[in-house]
């Protein structure tokens, strides 16, 4: 688990090294199935504060460089050699939950309890789970319904 506070420090720094500090800034955003977003036109790097939350601190360096490696290689690259090239440069290293363009992007599984409270997965989830929000032990009236998200092309 990674405190925000930690995140932005961590991405501040990372936006200071590549970015040369200044022209790009550093939020959190709400988005519940991406990790990050990185927005050229207002020259932001933002990731979801539900995500980053869930996270450890690897998993956010990784998800940081690939949103820094969007902001140096251009709107144009998308997710093609030049950005691959550029991530790999900065030590972006596309495992885990960050194997395809698209994976990196998305929670492929979404769950939530009878209660709405909501749940991310990166690998299909193979055993009845019940929500830990509502019981703290397995409780059948607490069970997660899931479901895989659709993938969709991310739009940045
Ligand atoms: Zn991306
Ligand atoms: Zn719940």
């Amino acid at each position: 688990m990674t405190s925000l506070d930690q995140v932005r420090d961590r991405a501040e720094e990372l936006l200071r090294l590549h970015l040369g500090g200044g022209s790009w800034s550093f939020g959190f955003d709400h988005a519940k199935t991406r990790a990050g977003q990185c927005d050229f036109a207002k020259r932001r790097i933002t990731v979801s504060r539900h995500l980053a939350a869930r996270f450890s601190d690897e998993d956010v360096e990784q998800v940081l460089l690939h949103e820094v490696a969007h902001a140096l290689s251009g709107a144009r690259a998308g997710h093609g050699p030049t950005w691959r090239r550029t991530a790999r440069s900065i030590g972006y290293t596309g495992s885990r939950l960050h194997d395809g363009p698209i994976a990196s992007e998305l929670a492929p599984w979404v769950g939530t309890c009878p209660a709405g409270h909501e749940h991310y997965r990166y690998r299909t989830p193979t055993r009845p789970l019940a929500c830990a929000k509502c019981s703290r032990r397995f409780d059948e009236r607490h069970l997660i319904t899931w479901a895989r998200q659709q993938e969709r092309e991310p739009t940045y």
